[in-house]
């Protein structure tokens, strides 16, 4: 398996090297050059597979030759091996039509461990082979962090410095993150937004004072590997709900674009899914793309969803890429106008593309409470304020009654503990898992919000 760039001009590269080199070198990301295929017989043979084989079954098209069959294995079954529940991403049902898929019973209790257990261990496989080592420069919006760090500290050959917006994560996701004592691990809290953060992660990479030093890798989902991981639990949910023979439709709380795209590719894979409900809280910029046609930025208001508190979305290229013609030249051109502008409409090609399988929805703060009490009055489930979001948005999408919505539940209520009792009255209490957070002592350095400061930082600080 081969990947190129969306803006056509970077080298195209197989598995190890897109999972080492996150971004391409023309600013743009990778995608395979084709979708794999699987036929219903082949998706019918999943079912009741334990979620470590099937992980392997739906990746190994992605890694082609640059892992063997039992490689892999191993390595899926370390990754989902440290998940607190044996089924690793349990569906849990809320009404008839309703359900939730919980995938946060990783170390870090966000969806995000899904991908980045799996990760770490491929840097870690991958870099071993050639004796090299990695500076992995990463932005979070509250969730990649954490789980990042959790899956590269310690390792040897693996450094992580971590851009969080200062003051705009909740004091769990701050703490899942700063109280983590290893050598290899640098957190930073920068003035001003996620969106800023990850600009300046975007700029190393393009550095070449940088560069000419330290390798870059990502842990963002600018990174493919982390969406091939997540194109699994699409796998799982329908074979447990009747498919592939059923479709179902997913309600995803989105911000980067990287978990929903991930459900786009499951479904360019042939796994039947009848609608992707794309919902953003009230930084609804994906919400303006896909119901009017027009990607323009607005400044980012903090929310109780603070990991979807983001206007620029990196995985929409991916989206725009495949759905539009897969025109690379004429995609950089389109993203150019946009770094400048701040602003796009989106080609008759993309609109038509995106809207055969994507809807979206937004969710103020009022709706977002009230899902967060829908849920606990009527079933007595307690949902984290991203998950009620994906909730509301999976209610107000009218979808037949016939097929069944899942809403990826994409944190732990306890990650954040104020929101979910301002809406419901209960507490959510940290799982044993995480230890005693709250008092491990926290290290971080601030930094203000100029790429010079960060990137002098990293090049002082970096082994
Ligand atoms: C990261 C995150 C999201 C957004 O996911 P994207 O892949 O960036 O769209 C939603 N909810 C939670 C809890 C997250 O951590």
């Amino acid at each position: 398996m081969k990947y190129v760039s969306t803006r056509g001009e970077a080298p195209s590269l197989d598995f190890a090297e897109v999972t080492l080199a996150g971004l391409a070198s023309d600013g743009g990301l990778y995608v395979p050059e084709s979708w794999p295929q699987f036929s219903l017989e082949e998706i019918e043979a999943m079912r009741g597979l334990p979620y470590a084989e099937l992980a392997a079954r739906v990746m190994e098209p992605f890694v082609g030759d640059c892992l063997s069959s039992e490689a892999l294995r191993v390595l899926t079954a370390k990754a989902y091996g440290r998940f607190a529940h044996k089924a690793v991403t349990p569906l849990v049902q809320l009404d008839e039509q309703h359900w939730v898929l919980e995938l946060f019973h990783g170390p870090t209790l966000a969806f995000k461990d899904v991908a980045l257990q799996m990760l770490g261990l491929l840097f870690e496989e991958f870099l071993a082979r050639e004796e090299g080592s990695l500076t992995i420069v990463g932005a979070t919006s509250g969730d990649t962090g954490s789980a990042a760090i959790d899956a590269v500290a310690g390792l040897d050959n693996v450094e992580i410095f971590m851009l969080h917006p200062k003051g705009r994560v909740s004091d769990v996701q701050r703490r899942q993150m700063t109280t983590v004592r290893a050598p290899n691990v640098h957190n930073i809290a920068i003035e001003g937004s996620f969106d800023d953060a990850q600009a300046m992660v975007k700029r190393i990479f393009a550095d070449r004072d940088v560069t000419a030093k330290h390798r870059i890798g990502a842990v963002n989902s600018i990174n493919w590997a982390r969406l091939m991981a997540q194109v699994v639990y699409y796998f799982a949910a329908s074979l447990q709900l009747g498919g592939p023979e059923r479709k179902l439709a997913f309600s995803v709380p989105t911000g980067n674009f990287g978990d929903v795209f991930a459900g786009h590719v499951a479904a360019r894979m042939g796994l039947p899914i009848e609608q992707l409900i794309v919902a953003t809280n009230v930084n609804d910029i994906l919400h303006r793309a896909l119901s009017k046609g027009d990607y323009s930025t607005g400044t980012v208001t903090p929310t109780a969803a603070p990991s979807m508190d983001i206007q620029v979305s990196s995985n929409f290229e991916r989206l725009l890429f495949d759905v539009g013609g897969r025109d690379g030249a004429a995609l950089a051109g389109q993203m150019s106008d946009f770094d400048a502008k701040k602003a796009m409409q989106l080609t008759n090609a993309q609109r038509e593309g995106a809207s055969a399988l994507f809807t979206s929805a937004r969710a103020d703060e009022g709706d977002t409470a009230q899902a967060m009490r829908w849920a606990y009055d009527q079933c007595g489930e307690l949902l984290d304020p991203h998950t009620a979001i994906g909730l509301h948005a999976a209610r107000a999408a009218g979808i037949d009654a016939a097929i069944p919505v899942v809403t990826l539940a994409t944190a732990h209520p306890a990650k954040f503990p104020d929101a979910v009792e301002r809406a419901t009255g209960i507490r959510p209490g940290l799982p044993a898992r995480v230890g005693d957070l709250f008092s491990r002592e926290e290290s971080f350095v601030e930094l203000p919000g100029t790429y010079e400061a960060v990137r002098d930082h990293i090049l002082g600080n970096a082994a």
